[in-house]
């Protein structure tokens, strides 16, 4: 059941898989040597709950691994590794130790010379363990080869244990590298601190959201910071270290015109999930690990760094105003920054949108663009952490196609189909000069298409591209969807798709901008039928009340209703 495959390819496999089986041990403190690239020497050491002399043994053989009680364990891992392969691949391919104690126990240490016969000695009583890995690869020369230079596999580790101090805040963790200290984050720190400290930027924020049963602790950059690159954009996903580009791009769409297209910001992305939502085994250097159900997981990214991107940008809209000073970044930084469900929000809520925006004159001309549109409707605002926008309450959906919300002693009955219709209409309309934000998706679609179909996306390939929506012809007779706009909630790709491609075959001679955007924004809304996720309804609700019309949708259907308090009191006689 277990996929075996080769776990260690270079050093820094070799360090991923002890600093993770440190985490997983419960360490606290871990601290990490290397010499000539890893593959002079690797050192481990941390304070974890250790091994007792009996199991020392045990740890090194194949698929040995404490993890794992029972089969359905293997869907249930809440730590970090479960292969159980590490320590043996490991002891197979270098001049291997490992000591360990127990608290109150008797220490021992196990040595191994590349795969030979294990050698047990007794260890010193000190808490926690110690792997050391010395030569390594020096029985299997073709794997020397892979290396670039010693310096270029440094940089890898070193960027590895930053990227993990900040997705694991709670550890202290200290790398040396040829005897000089590469990289030390103190127990002291909490998650805004190293990302200050890795990102080399004081602009950071930090913010947290819990779904269901996924958690989001996270920090990112104010607009200020602008990277050539995305490698600043760090993802773990329980506790450990992974490249999710889907994940990266949520992060990247929250910036879309807040900062230049481009350029990119710098964010630690800490995402705890339901265990069963993911599938670690999918690459046996668990480097990557697949998120099922990636869409839900998207979208929850990409609203709460939005969301939090926006209360940074009010925040210092009201700071700068009542202080009528400058604050240095710093300052805004570490007393704005606090999104944390255990300190209220500052009560900077009722603020004035146009005020906002004047603000962002100076800051940014790209968010002024944003703001602009919102000020029609200034009563708006985006959702807290409680979903509460404005005074407005998302109570939930009936039917998977009415969302009931409560505002003012009103209760308000909203088409969700409409009102996304409205939401995209005017988005794509407001747009279309940009090209409407899209995002790649993990796995891309395939449509079995009709000849029809097939030409018709062929010719109306800019059509689907200005709508934010890649689609190319792919082997015969399907279509490959590969981008969809950013704000598309329906998770129906392929009919939506359909339904546009019928309209288009119908409507060939109608080529009006307006139409366009009204066939796109009907077959691209969120349907009825459709199940939707609370932060799903907050946000179309948010942006629903910030189009021009939120009353009625671009075919003219009413979208709200509202009945007062009385109207149901009434009906039970009070
Ligand atoms: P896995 O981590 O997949 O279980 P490993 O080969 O990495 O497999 O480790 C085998 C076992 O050795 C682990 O399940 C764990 O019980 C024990 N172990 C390894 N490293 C440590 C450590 N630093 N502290 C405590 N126990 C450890
Ligand atoms: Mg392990």
């Amino acid at each position: 059941m277990v996929a075996a495959g080769e776990v260690v390819e270079r050093p820094f496999n070799v360090v991923k898989e002890l600093v993770e089986n440190s985490a997983d041990a419960g360490a606290t403190r871990i601290s990490i040597t290397v010499e000539n690239g890893g593959v002079g020497m690797v050192r481990v050491t941390d304070n974890g709950r250790g091994i007792l002399p009996d199991d020392l043994p045990v740890a090194i053989q194949r698929f040995a691994t404490s993890k794992i009680q029972t089969a359905d364990d293997v869907y249930n891992v809440r730590t970090f590794g479960f292969r159980g392969e590490a320590l043996a691949a490991i002891s197979s391919v270098s001049d291997f130790s490992i000591k360990s104690c127990r608290k109150g126990e008797n220490g021992a240490e196990i040595r191994i010379k590349h795969g030979g016969k294990p050698e047990i000695l007794p260890a010193p009583e000190l808490e926690g363990t110690t792997v050391e890995v010395r030569s390594l690869f020096a029985n299997v020369p073709a794997r020397l080869k892979f290396f670039k230079s010693f310096s270029a596999e440094e940089r890898e580790i070193a960027k590895f244990v930053r990227s993990f101090s900040i997705i694991n805040p709670h550890i202290a963790i200290e790398l040396d590298t040829n005897g000089k200290q590469a990289y030390i984050a103190t127990a002291g720190m909490d998650m805004v601190a190293r990302g200050v400290q890795v990102f080399r930027e004081k602009d950071i924020v930090k913010g947290f959201a819990e779904y269901e049963d996924m958690k989001l602790d996270f920090v990112t950059s104010l607009p200020s910071v602008q990277r050539y690159r995305k490698d600043m954009i760090i993802v773990g996903v329980n506790g450990r270290v992974i490249k999710d580009p889907a994940i990266v791009q949520a992060v990247v769409t929250a910036y879309h015109r807040v900062i230049p297209d481009g350029k990119f910001p710098a964010a630690g992305i800490s995402l705890h999930v339901d265990p069963e939502k993911v599938d670690v085994n999918v690459h046996p250097a668990k480097t990557t690990i697949k998120l099922l159900d990636n869409r839900d997981i998207f979208s929850f990214v990409h609203h709460n760094i939005k969301n939090r991107l926006d209360d940074a940008g009010h925040d210092q809209g009201v700071a700068m105003t009542t202080s009528s000073g400058f604050i240095p970044p710093s300052e805004r930084t570490y007393s704005n920054s606090n999104n944390d469900p255990s300190t209220p929000q500052p009560t900077s809520g009722k603020y004035d949108h146009q005020f906002a925006s004047v603000e962002y004159n100076i800051a940014s001309e790209m968010e002024v663009v944003e703001y602009a549109h919102s000020n029609e409707a200034s009563i708006v605002e985006t959702p807290d952490e409680h979903g509460e926008i404005g005074a407005m309450r998302v109570v939930g959906q009936l039917f998977d196609t009415v969302i009931v919300c409560e505002k003012d002693g009103e209760a308000y009955f909203i088409d969700q189909h409409v009102a996304h219709e409205r939401v995209l209409y005017e988005k794509f309309v407001r747009e279309m000069s940009m090209s409407v934000p899209s995002v790649v998706m993990y796995e891309p679609v395939l449509i079995k298409a009709g000849d029809d179909e097939l030409a018709i996306a062929e010719e109306s390939k800019d059509v689907f591209e200005q709508f934010g929506y890649e689609i190319e012809a792919f082997g015969g007779d399907s279509l490959k969807v590969g981008r969809v706009p950013t704000d598309v909630l329906n998770r129906d790709i392929e009919a939506q798709v359909k339904g546009i491609l019928a309209d288009l075959i119908e409507h060939r001679k109608d080529t009006g901008v307006d139409y366009r955007a009204l066939v796109m924004s009907c077959k691209a809304a969120v349907k009825a039928g459709d199940h939707l996720e609370m932060h799903e309804m907050r946000r179309l609700i948010s942006d629903l009340f910030t189009t021009d019309n939120p009353y009625t949708c671009p075919h003219g259907r009413p979208i709200v209703f509202k009945q007062p308090a009385d109207f149901f009191m009434r009906k039970f006689g009070r």
